[in-house]
């Protein structure tokens, strides 16, 4: 099943990538494994896949000793500042820095474990109330602030764009975010590079192929549905 749909999400990537001129290299496909058991990670890992997303260090924290070391983990949930000393040893990029605040604390374990973390700075961009993220207007001021702490390196932009039936009505989103990464881009900041835009779902990701994502965060179309409740 879990072998089936990776090889659909496949040929969805490689159209998208298609229809728009981009190599498929050019995406890497994050599994998103959040509430799911070990034994449906280690199946995606059977079938080829080594970047797997969670939204919750308790997760990554307890996944992690049982998978295979050369899995890429990728932090991708709101986190809490006293909660970042777990994720030194064990994530690639943590995708979901929305704050001074929390950069700091990634910051100051980075030094600590001897290390740089890469991070991305998340946009709420479509204005939602219930979404974490930093609005357009002071996302600059927020890199500028951030980009000399050392330990971390910023590496573009992510957003979780509004849960739609129709993915055209996020285009503009996605296409706002890679304009916003080129307006930074521009500024030439040291220790800010934007060549990593996190943006697309199960319900949007070819859409946000066509506007330049770089990394798709793909859970229920892989694993199917989650049960929050267990
Ligand atoms: C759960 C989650 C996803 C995956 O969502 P699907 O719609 O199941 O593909 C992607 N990004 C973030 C930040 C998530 O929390």
């Amino acid at each position: 099943m879990i072998a089936e749909n990776i090889k659909n999400v496949e040929t969805r990537i490689q159209k998208a990538c298609e229809r728009v001129g981009r190599k498929r290299e050019e995406v890497t496909l994050i599994c998103v494994t959040k509430t799911m058991p070990v034994e449906d990670l280690r199946e995606a890992y059977d079938a080829g896949q080594r970047s797997f997303g969670e939204n919750r260090v308790q997760e990554i924290n307890d996944k992690f000793p049982q998978l295979p070391e050369d899995i890429q983990w990728h932090m991708i949930g709101h986190l809490q500042t006293n909660k970042v000393k777990y994720l030194m040893d064990k994530v690639v990029m943590i995708h979901s820095v929305d704050s001074v605040h929390l950069a700091k604390a990634i910051s100051k374990e980075a030094v600590k474990a001897g290390r740089v973390m890469d991070i991305l700075i998340e946009i709420n961009a479509a204005g939602e109330e219930s979404k974490f993220g930093l609005d357009y207007d002071n996302v600059l001021t927020m890199v500028k602030e951030i980009a000399p702490l050392p330990g971390i390196h910023i590496n573009g932009l992510m957003t979780v764009a509004p849960y739609t039936d129709d993915p055209e009505t996020n285009r503009v989103f996605f296409r706002n975010l890679r304009e916003l990464a080129v307006d930074i881009d521009r500024q030439s900041i040291d220790n800010v590079s934007m060549t990593v835009l996190s943006m697309g779902m199960t319900g949007d990701f070819e859409v946000a192929i066509e506007e330049g994502a770089t990394h798709i965060r793909v859970g229920t179309a892989i694993f199917g549905q989650r049960n929050y409740a267990v």
